[in-house]
């Protein structure tokens, strides 16, 4: 049986091992073939490349890119591109100067809550300069006690509807495909579960990111319960998408399931990584 995870983070966005330690764990736990997907950045990945090189490991591009639909943040996950290409390299860099000015906005929104120095105190935790994350603020929050957890920290502050929300201004998905596709890549829904969207909603969403040429969804993510799990095979199936996995995972303690430690996907599916 070949292991497949094809979504996690490194320190170049809001993962905190390296892609040396990420890909040594995935080598270790006997995965086979890695994608490292971090948040609109793909500086880990040269790295994540001489690390795996002359192991049993292979290593695919992968990026989590932002996006937006219905004004609602949706990411998608673009594998087998060329790192190297122009139009991604510009729409990324594109993606981490909105991330700069939300995060700035987040700050002032935090400091109107009571909560000063926030920008300063999440950026204790970035390890790649040129990203910053929810989930360095998160960290802070808790760093500091303001909340107990970093769900808490979205379910008080950061969150959807919630006083340190800021509306990102990320590019559409259609936009989204477009650069992946334009550097050589496929287009991944990630966590379609994740979204809190009506079934007529969430029909929609499936539409249009297959009309846009969206190639495949994730149908096991650490994300989905086993029900949704079951729900998106069903959908893959329904609109004919490809088939991926992925842990999202984050860090040792932080992350609900470890590298590779999904089940394999089911047969009828057409993986995403099959030619
Ligand atoms: P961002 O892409 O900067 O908006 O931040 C999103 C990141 O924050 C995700 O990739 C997760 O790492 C983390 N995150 C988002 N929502 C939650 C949540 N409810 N609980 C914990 N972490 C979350
Ligand atoms: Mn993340
Ligand atoms: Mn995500
Ligand atoms: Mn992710």
């Amino acid at each position: 049986m070949t292991i497949y995870d094809l979504h996690c983070h490194s320190t170049a966005s809001d993962g905190t091992l390296t892609p040396t330690a990420l890909v040594a764990r995935a080598v270790q736990r006997g995965v086979h073939c890695l994608a490292i997907t971090d948040h609109d950045d793909v500086s880990g990945l040269p790295e994540a490349h001489q690390a795996g090189a002359g192991t049993s490991l292979r290593i695919v591009n992968g990026v989590e890119l932002s996006s937006l639909w219905e004004r609602r943040t949706i990411h998608i996950v673009g594998l087998f591109f060329d790192a190297d290409a122009p139009v991604l390299q510009e729409a990324l860099a594109a993606v981490r100067a909105a991330r700069r000015q939300r995060a700035e906005a987040i700050s002032h929104a935090l400091a109107r809550a009571g909560i000063g120095g926030a920008l300063e105190g999440a950026r204790r935790f970035v390890t790649n300069e040129a990203l910053i994350s929810r989930l360095h603020f998160a960290r802070f929050l808790v760093d500091q006690g303001h909340v107990s957890s970093k769900q808490k920290a979205f379910n008080r502050y950061l969150g959807q509807g919630k006083p340190a929300h800021v509306s990102p201004l990320w590019p559409g998905i259609s936009e989204s495909i477009a650069v992946l596709h334009a550097a050589g890549g496929m287009a991944v829904l990630a966590h379609p579960g994740r979204y809190p969207l009506t079934d007529t909603a969430m029909r929609r969403l499936l539409e249009e990111f297959r009309d846009s040429g969206g190639d495949a969804i994730e149908v096991f993510s650490s994300s989905h319960t086993p029900s949704q799990n079951e729900r998106f095979v069903e959908y893959a199936r329904f609109y004919g998408f490809k088939a991926s996995l992925g842990s999202d995972f984050h860090d040792p303690e932080e992350s609900y399931i470890d590298l590779g430690a999904l089940p394999p996907l089911p047969s009828g599916l057409t993986p995403v990584w099959s030619t």
